[in-house]
């Protein structure tokens, strides 16, 4: 595995790969790498004669109040991580390197998907993703770029981004993958304790619950949350802070379960701000259309 911090070197050595007609596969990621990066990793290499991860922690999608300056970081084990699930090019630049001045005038306005679910606690959060997704998809030059359905509405955001802008790459989802409790692997997990980590699988568990009544007839909104929400008040050490259903498909905020949907959450495990999401079935939707 090559690695790279400057755009130059990372251009310089994907245009060899692009002159001898190899695809290329992109993972971009934060780092402090888990299984959830790594199997992104995995798939981007089972489909592609070239992959590469990209780890940044972007400032731009950080408010002045979030964690960026703790945000949990570890070049050296994430690039044996990465070279293990296959990646031969990781693009680890600095903050000067992507943004030169500091930070940059220009940002991708993600419309009204920027302002709903996460976007509704997190003013700009999209807006950033967007903008630093751009920027890298233009550096890396992709064919595959792929992403985690555990951060299901940053997907969405990434789709209609270059379906709007005609970027010519195509956006593969990916399971998440969890602990075997439950909890999804998330680099914000090393912030929780003993006790927090103790309580954090319960946001899972409620979310699926809601899923499972979902599966048995429910089709409100509001009584899927309340089953999320009676689930969490059993577990103290957790204070939700939103649950909604979106449309999984045009990730829309819906009051009713017409369709696929996805009910995502963030919640409080001490002081650590958790998010997940399930996917939610009617059970009134024919057989094929369940099992997609
Ligand atoms: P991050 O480093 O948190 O920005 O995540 C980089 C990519 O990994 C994103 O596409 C995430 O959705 C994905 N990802 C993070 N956690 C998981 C997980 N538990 N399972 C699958 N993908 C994940």
């Amino acid at each position: 595995m090559k690695m790279h911090t400057t755009k130059q070197s990372l251009g310089a050595a994907l245009a060899g790969e692009r002159r001898q007609g190899r695809t290329i596969g992109f993972v971009p990621t934060m780092g402090a790498l888990h299984e959830g990066h790594v199997s992104l990793m995995r798939r981007a290499r089972g489909e592609n004669a070239v992959v590469v991860a990209s780890i940044f922690v972007n400032p731009l999608q950080f408010a002045p109040t979030d964690d960026l300056a703790r945000y949990p970081r570890s070049l050296e084990a994430d690039a044996a991580l990465a070279a293990e699930a296959g990646v031969d090019h990781l693009f680890a630049p600095e903050v000067a390197e992507m943004y030169p001045h500091g930070s940059i005038a220009t940002r991708v306005d993600v419309g009204p998907i920027g302002d709903i679910g996460e976007g509704a606690w997190r003013p700009g959060f999209f807006a950033g993703v967007a903008t630093v997704c751009c920027k890298l998809f233009h550096i890396v030059a992709p064919d595959r770029a792929y992403f985690g359905q555990k951060d299901a509405q940053q997907l969405a955001v990434i789709r209609q981004l270059v379906a709007d802008l005609d970027l010519p790459l195509e956006i593969v989802g990916c399971p998440t993958v969890r602990e075997p409790d439950g909890l999804a692997l998330s680099s914000r997990n090393t912030y929780l304790d003993p006790e927090a980590r103790r309580a954090a699988p319960a946001l899972a568990a409620a979310l699926m619950a809601a899923r499972d009544a979902a599966a048995s007839g429910e089709e409100s909104a509001e009584e899927l949350r309340w089953t999320v929400k009676t689930c969490l008040e059993a577990e103290p050490g957790i204070r939700l802070q939103y649950v909604d259903l979106f449309d999984a498909d045009s990730f829309s905020a819906r009051e009713r379960l017409d369709g696929r949907g996805i009910l995502a959450a963030a919640a409080y495990v001490g002081g650590t701000r958790l998010i997940d999401n399930v996917d939610v079935v009617p059970a009134a939707l024919p057989a094929e259309v369940r099992g997609r």
